[in-house]
């Protein structure tokens, strides 16, 4: 299990060099751990590292999980395809979910998330892959769902998350993620304060904080052998 630990310190140094090379502030880049398909062994190989902040995609796996670590003060994200019957689980379990792909979905967790929690940080998920993949909504409708979202007291909305394009070159990938950068920057122009631009995984991350990203959501890279 040290690899588990050795990958995430070569991971971090990878972010810091990247923030110096591309002339972003240092730490602005934050690690989401994405735990899905792992086991707690894993899981707790990689609190090792004094990261405390997981990706789940399968509320079914997760909770057991989350009950399993309840004693880290561990913040989970939700990162999958939210299912109206699931909402609950998300707003009981989870400090943010980044995957909000249309009102009704924010609706409820809005009315599910309890008075005793902070507001659920939330994420519009953006489709920003030219491939055919239909998670997220498409970035011409992102204005009006985060103006629905600005008015429900119980979320904290903090940017946009966005999955790339598999296998596919460098200049796609850039285009792909500065989009998402540049919606971003519309949204914060018409008023709303997002901090969070979660874009980047195994296989693209360099390229995404060349972007902006401030949220790299990592799975393989950390828990491969
Ligand atoms: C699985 C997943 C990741 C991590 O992908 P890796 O390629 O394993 O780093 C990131 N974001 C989302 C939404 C995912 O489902």
């Amino acid at each position: 299990m040290q690899h588990i630990k050795d990958n995430i310190s070569n991971i971090l140094a990878s972010l810091r060099a990247l923030e110096a090379k591309y002339q972003r502030p240092a730490q602005q880049t934050q690690l989401l751990i994405v735990s899905k398909a792992q086991q707690v062994a894993s899981i707790h190989a990689a609190l090792m590292s004094g990261e405390r902040n997981f990706g789940e995609n399968q509320i079914q796996d997760a909770l057991p999980k989350i009950q399993a670590l309840a004693q880290y003060n561990i913040q989970w994200h939700f990162i999958g395809q939210v299912q109206s019957n699931k909402t609950r689980a998300i707003a009981e379990h989870f400090s943010w979910c980044q995957s909000i792909d249309r009102e009704k979905i924010a609706r409820r967790l809005n009315e599910q998330r309890r008075a005793a929690l902070p507001p659920l940080n939330v994420c519009i998920q953006i489709n920003i892959s030219r491939e055919h993949q239909k998670a997220g909504i498409q970035p011409t409708a992102a204005a009006s769902l985060a103006k629905a979202i600005s008015h429900m007291p119980r979320l904290k909305l903090r940017g946009l998350m966005g999955i790339a394009s598999a296998n596919c070159s460098e200049a796609m990938l850039i285009q792909e993620f500065s989009q998402l950068r540049t919606l971003q920057n519309e949204l914060i122009q018409q008023g709303h304060a997002l901090d969070t631009l979660s874009m980047g995984m195994s296989q693209d991350y360099q390229v995404a904080i060349g972007q902006g990203s401030t949220m790299v959501r990592i799975g393989s890279a950390i828990f491969k052998n």
